[in-house]
């Protein structure tokens, strides 16, 4: 589109101590795009999506729309657009599902639109539509993912950052997600998915990075991860 790209990573490093978790890593994310960072356990995955969500100090640059996000604080990062549904999902347990979803709506004042999100979010999951006020830690794994994903949308998102969105959940939860996604993307959002089990990332990516020891190993269209050899034998048809 030669439009300038909606999140640029520049040369990003991060430290725990003394181990180099990220070293050198860059990335552009176009807008409208399913982007997936994929990579072993330990790869740094997470680590790079903690930057972005400004989670941990690093050195390097990360640009929104131009605007240089590291001096913005977690909150204002969300209030940018960039929402991060974490590994933990980081729900309230004792809240019920209809609380969890309106704290992600905590940073926002317009309150029509907040309404309207809550019933785009229990039409695109039914299954929390049912439960609205039933306490989330006596969902299962799938439902609280789902309900992650919807307190996510509730905070407005134009990019939705997900870290291992599908690990360990049924098969029949992650076809449910799996449609989520689709439908998310169909309307315009951007979404920036971390995996280590690839197959889900290398099903919906339209590019995709493979992380190894917190380097970029190789990046590219999605066709060009099926075909790549190292590809198919260390991600492919293994899990
Ligand atoms: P996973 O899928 O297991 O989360 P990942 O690719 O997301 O893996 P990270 O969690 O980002 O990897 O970890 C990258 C490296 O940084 C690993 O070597 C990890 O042990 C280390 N690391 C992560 N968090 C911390 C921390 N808080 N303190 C020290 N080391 C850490």
């Amino acid at each position: 589109s030669g439009s300038q790209p909606h999140l640029e990573i520049d040369d990003l490093h991060v430290y725990y101590g003394k181990a180099h978790a990220l070293k050198g890593v860059s990335l552009s994310i176009d807008e409208g795009e399913i982007f997936g960072v994929i990579g072993p356990n330990g790869a740094g995955k997470t680590t790079m999506l903690n930057a972005i969500a400004n989670f941990v100090d690093y050195e390097g640059t990360i640009r929104y729309g131009g605007t240089d996000l590291t001096s913005h604080s977690p909150r204002e990062i969300v209030q940018d657009g960039l929402v991060y549904c974490t590994e933990d999902r980081d729900l309230f347990p004792f809240f019920s599902v209809h609380e969890n979803l309106l704290m992600g709506a905590q940073f926002r004042d317009d309150d029509d639109a907040v309404q309207a999100d809550l019933e785009m979010v229990y039409d695109l999951f039914p299954k929390l539509d049912q439960r609205r006020e039933q306490e989330a830690e006596t969902m299962s794994g799938g439902e609280q993912q789902m309900l992650a994903i919807g307190r996510a949308l509730m905070s407005d998102p134009d990019v939705l950052m997900l870290d291992e969105p599908t690990l360990g959940l049924a098969p029949i939860i992650i076809e449910d997600i799996n449609d989520a996604i689709e439908t998310l993307n169909a309307e315009g959002l951007t979404i920036l998915l971390a995996e280590q089990n690839s197959t889900f990332a290398l099903r919906h990516a339209d590019r995709l990075a493979l992380l190894e020891t917190g380097t970029i190993e190789l990046s590219g269209p999605a066709d060009e991860f099926q075909d790549n050899d190292y590809i198919q034998e260390a991600y492919i048809g293994i899990h």
